[in-house]
């Protein structure tokens, strides 16, 4: 099995800055595209919650198809993290 991850880019807002990353667990549900993603980055500027695997475009996967991935699949049932509630966790 290939392992390949690529840097950090939004498909959104093509940011680079990586925000906070959650490993969660969920209930998988066929019909329900977000309950198969366990890994989930933070955009830092656009705050959009992105699949790991479309952020960091795994498996050798393009810049491209990983925008398309995400508008046709993840973007209608993503959500923006409130990124100052957040920050309440950090030192700085
Ligand atoms: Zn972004």
């Amino acid at each position: 099995m290939r392992d390949e991850r690529g840097d950090f880019m939004c498909p959104e807002c093509s940011s680079t800055e990586t925000g906070l990353m959650a490993m969660v667990s969920t209930l998988f549900d066929p019909e329900v595209p977000w309950s198969g993603i366990l890994q989930r980055i933070t955009c830092a500027q656009c705050h959009f919650v992105i699949p790991a695997h479309l952020a960091e475009r795994w498996n050798g996967i393009s810049v491209k198809q990983a925008r398309q991935q995400w508008r046709e699949v993840y973007r209608a049932d993503a959500w923006q993290e409130d990124m100052d509630r957040l920050g309440e966790d950090e030192e700085e």
